[in-house]
Formats: C-alpha cells, sequence, structure tokens
C-alpha cells in the first residue's frame, strides 16, 4: 500500500485555465532561482558574526552552526518569551511544537503560559507576518527565514545554557537586524556572485519553462527586490547572457510588497552598470531595466490587468496576498517543500499510519474516548515530516495557520516552476472538490491521488438503492 500523488503536480486552490493566462509574471528568488542549503549555511555565519562584531555578542556563538532540519517555514516565534513554535489555522499552538532555544517546552508550561493554547488575534503578528506594535507573535514566511530561525535559537540556547539574564525582545531585534544587513548591505549577494555553482541549483528547469513559455508566445516579466547585478548573474547561469530577451519588462529592487500598495513611487531606469537615471518613465520597454515603482502604475503603463496574468511568487504574503486581495491577478505559489512533504506522504507506512490513524478516530468518535488518540496523533505522524515542528501544513487534522494562508492567497501552487513543463497551455485546473464537513462524502471525483472513479460511483449507487 503506496501513496501516489507525483511530486511535480500543480494542485489548485481555485479553478483556473491556462488558455486564459497571456502574461506571466516571476519572483526571482526561490522562484526563477532556487539555492542550495549552502545559502542558509552562509546567511547563518555571516549574521552570526555580525552579531559577535557589531552587537558585542559573546564569542562562544561560534561555536554554532546552522541547524538544517531545525525549523520548517511557516513558525511563529513569540518575540517576548522567546519561543518558537506552530499555529494552527484557529490560532491554537500545536503541543509539542513549543521550542525555547533547541529545546521542546513541556506542555504543561505551555498551557500554563498561555493560559491554555490559544493564541488570541491581536498578538498576531500583521497581515505581512511582521511583527509590530503590540503584536507579539512573529510567522517566518520566507525561505531565507530558515537560517534567521535557527540563528535565534541558537542564541537563546546558548544565554541560557549560560544562565545569561538578558532580554528576549532585544535579542529577536538583534538577530533581525543582522539578517537584514547580510542582504542589505550586499554581503550575500556578492558572495553568490563570486560562487554562483555552489549556490544555485536546477537552473536548466527554470530556463526550459521560460524558454516554453516563449515559444507559445507568451508574454513575460520579472519584478524582485533583488537588485539587478545579483539577478543578472544569476540569470546568466540560469538561461544566458540574451536572457533578457526573453523578458518583456524586468523591474529589480522593487520593494514588494511595498510595491502592491504604494502609489507614490515612480519607476526609474537603471543602466545595466547600476547607474539610476532621472528621466521620467513613459512606457516600460523591453531591453530596459526599472527599478522600484508600483504595480498602479504598471498595470497603467502594460495594461496587464485582471486574471489574463499569473504571477508567481514563494513568499505568500508579499508576493501574493496583494495581487489575489487587491488586484485581481492569478497567483502561483511556488513551496519546494512540497517535493519533501509529498515523498513522505507517499511511503507505506505514512499511508498505513493515516488509514489507521482515520480508522480509529471514526471508532473512538463512536465511542467517545479521548486519550486514545491523543497518544497515538501526537508524535508519529509528526515526526515522520520534521521532528521539531512536523509537517508545514497540517497541525493533527487542521491546516496549519501557513496552509490556509495558502489555500487563501494563492489559485494554484506547486514545488518547482519546473512542473508547468507537464501540462500545456490549454490545460484547466480545477480544484479538487472536498465535502465540506455537512454534505456527503460519498459524491464521486476525479482524483489526482488515484481514487478510482468507478468503484466510488458504484458504491454511491448501490447507496441511494
Ligand atoms: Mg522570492
Amino acid at each position: 500500500m503506496e501513496g501516489n500523488i507525483n511530486p511535480d503536480t500543480i494542485f489548485a486552490n481555485n479553478e483556473m485555465s491556462l488558455r486564459d493566462t497571456e502574461i506571466y509574471g516571476f519572483d526571482y528568488d526561490y522562484t526563477l532561482a532556487f539555492y542550495s542549503r549552502n545559502l542558509h549555511t552562509l546567511i547563518f555565519n555571516i549574521a552570526r558574526d555580525i552579531l559577535i562584531t557589531n552587537h558585542r555578542y559573546p564569542e562562544g556563538l561560534l561555536n554554532y552552526e546552522y541547524i538544517p532540519n531545525f525549523a520548517v517555514r511557516g513558525l511563529h516565534y513569540d518575540v517576548q518569551k522567546a519561543l518558537l513554535m506552530k499555529i494552527d489555522a484557529f490560532h491554537y499552538i500545536q503541543l509539542g511544537t513549543v521550542y525555547r532555544g533547541l529545546h521542546p517546552v513541556p506542555d504543561e508550561e505551555v498551557i500554563a503560559m498561555y493560559d491554555g493554547c490559544h493564541v488570541p488575534l491581536e498578538n498576531m503578528s500583521d497581515f505581512y507576518g511582521k511583527s509590530s506594535h503590540g503584536h507579539t507573535m512573529k510567522q517566518f514566511m520566507d525561505i531565507f527565514s530558515l537560517p534567521e530561525m535557527s540563528l535565534l535559537s541558537c542564541v537563546n540556547d546558548f544565554f541560557m545554557r549560560h544562565n545569561i539574564d538578558y532580554e528576549p525582545v532585544h535579542l529577536y531585534k538583534d538577530v533581525k537586524e543582522a539578517i537584514r544587513d547580510v542582504h542589505v548591505k550586499g554581503i550575500m549577494y556578492r558572495a553568490v556572485e563570486a560562487d554562483i555553482e555552489k549556490y544555485i541549483c536546477y537552473g536548466e528547469q527554470s530556463h526550459a519553462v521560460l524558454k516554453k513559455l516563449s515559444e507559445h508566445g507568451k508574454k513575460m516579466f520579472l519584478i524582485t527586490n533583488s537588485p539587478f547585478d545579483f539577478v543578472d548573474r544569476g540569470m546568466n547561469y540560469i538561461v544566458g547572457k540574451d536572457w533578457q530577451d526573453l523578458f518583456d519588462v524586468v523591474i529589480v529592487q522593487a520593494d514588494k510588497p511595498g510595491f502592491f500598495n504604494d502609489r507614490r513611487k515612480p519607476f526609474r531606469r537603471v543602466t545595466d552598470k547600476g547607474a539610476l537615471l532621472w528621466d521620467r518613465i513613459h512606457k516600460l520597454e523591453k531591453g530596459k531595466i526599472y527599478k522600484q515603482g508600483n504595480l498602479y502604475e504598471f498595470l497603467r503603463l502594460t495594461g496587464w490587468t485582471g486574471s489574463k496574468v499569473l504571477y508567481f511568487g514563494d513568499h505568500i504574503y508579499s508576493d501574493l496576498a496583494d495581487l489575489t486581495l487587491k488586484h485581481g491577478w492569478r497567483t502561483g505559489a511556488i513551496i519546494p517543500e512540497l517535493r519533501k512533504e509529498i515523498k513522505i506522504m507517499n511511503t507505506e507506512q505514512y499511508v498505513h499510519m493515516m488509514a489507521w490513524l482515520q480508522a480509529l478516530t471514526g471508532l473512538i468518535e463512536q465511542m467517545q474516548v479521548r486519550r486514545l488518540i491523543k497518544t497515538f496523533r501526537s508524535h508519529e505522524t509528526k515526526d515522520i515530516f520534521n521532528p521539531q515542528f512536523g509537517s508545514l501544513f497540517r497541525t493533527y487534522h487542521n491546516p496549519t495557520y501557513f496552509s490556509r494562508r495558502l489555500s487563501r492567497f494563492a489559485d494554484i501552487y506547486m514545488a518547482s516552476i519546473s512542473c508547468l513543463l507537464n501540462y500545456d497551455f490549454q490545460h484547466t485546473f480545477f480544484p479538487r472538490r472536498t465535502p465540506l464537513q455537512h454534505e456527503s462524502p460519498f459524491w464521486p471525483e476525479h482524483s489526482p491521488a488515484g481514487i478510482s472513479v468507478t468503484s466510488q460511483l458504484s458504491r454511491t449507487k448501490a447507496e441511494s438503492d
């Protein structure tokens, strides 16, 4: 008994046809360029060294290194209590996933601290996952935040281990600033540019997608927060030196999510030497590079409005949320973690565990005994994905906070844009019709997970007889 979900599938939250899609937009980092683990190690090391040299943190931190499989994306961090945890779609903390430094906090302690497991809305981070005034729970949505979570946990661990009396709020801010400096001061950009093969992987697949789109006469554009030099170097590696021929518009240092909201920032031309020009922009031309700007101006200059545009990005808030909620473009989320999770879900062990859990839940619901299920579901179903925090998508039966946001802001989602190579441009994606709680679960459905339609049909027929 094995699962058979193809990791290269494009999954649909919303019905969407590629037939109607004429214009394809892309984010750059983790959308067109996919980075190896070496990049996380690099970010971790540089930020750790910044803490020591610029913020006078103890040199003992040098003993810590990036822990690749420690955190997962979408976790929340309680800035005041210095706790990293997973929260579900209903704002409940998943017990067993609360970490102080590198160690789990016992359930009883969590319940005492939060007066249960629920986190009130006003404590959660704002719309973009940032913690600002009054929000004590910051959510980490970025793939770049994996080294940040790892560093936060290591520094907390160091201070606790040495019984140092420290203020968690300061620690959070310093780590955040150090990580930001790695990007803003260009340290990461220079390191990647100097050794591109060490950091970028699967370039040829992104190239194949772009080539296929261009052969089908699709318009393409790039809107990235990264600077031109960095993108140019990466795209040279992925596509070749004439990569700009593929794109009708290229926007760098766009300052998303501000780009989607702030009408005031004008576009500015950048030469390929990086010089900024002062002339007013009346059209966005192919082969030229523009900096900053805003989406309202972009829509006005290109006329690319509404659902004929599909934009791909890996950051569910800053790439996709505003486009879905305000501007009506279609959105595709790139979730590289899907590949690993689907592989696990396809194992015999997992399929067996789920079948068993389903049966057991049914039985327990009938008999109304709760203790059994608690002991069963809390460990194995989580640990199989990640020993500390489990799956990116689920907490027990519930979707995670991350999952809920994903299903709201992305029309489709996939492990990488290379999944597009498996579909022709006439394809229509349909979300699987999962029954609502008050609906009968026995309607026949076409299921990519391979549930036989005919057997379901005959079952429904037998039942209706
Ligand atoms: Mg990105």
